[in-house]
């Protein structure tokens, strides 16, 4: 766990401690416009293990998927840990917040905005898991008959982290959740929220297949020589050079394996609107010069991010795409981000949320 968080060496006897402690800190997880995928994830998580923060480390007190109550029983569960622990549970919240239509999205006759603003604005902190709280998700993209918005959009002034991701990965999440135990706070964090141990590095900077990348040897087929011996799928689709996440690291099902090793390109699921920005999910995006030794990755970056921000103003929110290059260790404007900072170069994927 140490080392997913980037933690000295030392650090670990910490964290030790203080799990052995198990002071158990009061939780609740929403589920609002979802799919549960976040929840699947989270179930999947091994280190700890998910019934180690159910039962020991967490008082995890709602969840609608996997706690036993249900109905007024389960409402009354959430009611008394707002009234009774305000201002110092934490709230991990799934899926967007419809606000179109307000008989749409009711948990016991509530909004789910309704919900949102009550239990996360008495939260100590949020974590807002997956895709769709980060952003909005795929409801969001036009023509958005619900009317999605983020959990920062719908509650602004949130002690907030963003888990982007479709879904989340749950060793990150799991490793937020020992950081806060440990040392009463978030780490530190990106422009968008995202704390910068989990989405502070180009993906494609820490691939596998980058050695074939850099030697101009591409995947032209699925079924073609190179796809068996684990060429670059940057000509299939792979989004990894605009994205940053750790997920070549962290990996999925207890570090077994990730998307691009198993032979598929990365769709950046882990960055701003990537359902408006990363996709058609096979198509190369268009104007990224002379590929192979001579380009780092920031500069393939800031191409492919100036060339989704044509797909974003054609869904009406040009100002959402600015990629701005900057050299390493200069300050961004707007926040304390530093992402990508594993290539020469330092990129910013869009703007941050208002919130
Ligand atoms: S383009 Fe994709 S497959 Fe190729 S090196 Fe980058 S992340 Fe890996
Ligand atoms: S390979 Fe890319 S799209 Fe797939 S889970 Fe990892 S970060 Fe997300």
């Amino acid at each position: 766990m140490a080392a997913v968080l980037g933690l000295p060496a030392g650090a670990a006897a910490q964290v030790a401690a203080t799990l052995e402690k198990k002071r158990r800190p009061v939780l609740v997880w929403l589920e609002l416009q979802d799919c549960a995928g976040n929840t699947e994830s989270m179930l999947r998580s091994s280190h700890p293990s998910i019934t180690e923060l159910v039962l020991s480390f967490f008082s995890w007190e709602y969840h609608e998927t996997i706690m036993a109550a249900a109905g007024k029983q389960a409402n009354a569960v959430l009611d008394r840990v707002v009234h009774e622990d305000a201002g110092k549970y934490l709230a991990i919240v799934e899926g967007s917040i419809p606000t179109g239509n307000p008989g749409y999205c009711t948990i016991g006759g509530r909004s789910a905005l309704d919900i949102a603003k009550q239990v996360c604005g008495n939260a100590a902190a949020v974590i807002a898991v997956g895709s769709c709280a980060f952003d909005g998700g795929p409801q969001r993209s036009a023509p958005n008959p619900t009317g999605a918005i983020s959990v920062g959009e719908a509650v602004p002034n949130l002690n907030l982290v963003n888990m982007g991701g479709c879904p989340h990965n749950p060793a990150n999440t799991a490793a937020l959740l020992v950081y806060w135990l440990t040392y009463g706070r978030m780490p530190a964090l990106d422009a968008h929220k995202r704390p910068l141990f989990a989405y502070g590095h180009i993906i494609h900077d820490q691939c596998e297949r980058r050695a074939n990348f850099d030697a101009g040897r591409f995947v032209e087929r699925w079924d073609d020589d190179g796809a068996r011996r684990g060429y670059c799928l940057y000509k299939m689709g792979c989004k990894g050079p605009q994205g940053t996440f750790n997920c070549p690291v962290v990996r999925w099902n207890d570090g077994t394996s990730w998307p691009v090793e198993s032979g598929h390109g990365c769709a950046a699921c882990a960055s701003y609107r990537f359902w408006d920005t990363a996709l058609p999910l096979y198509q190369r995006l268009p104007g990224v010069p002379g590929f192979g030794v001579d380009i780092t990755a920031g500069k393939i970056g800031g191409w492919m991010t100036a060339g989704v921000a044509t797909g974003l103003a054609l869904h009406g929110i040009a100002s959402a795409a600015r990629s701005q290059m900057r050299p390493r260790g200069e300050a961004p404007r707007g926040g304390p981000t530093e992402i990508g900072r594993g290539s020469g170069l330092v990129e910013r994927e869009g703007p941050p949320e208002k919130s």
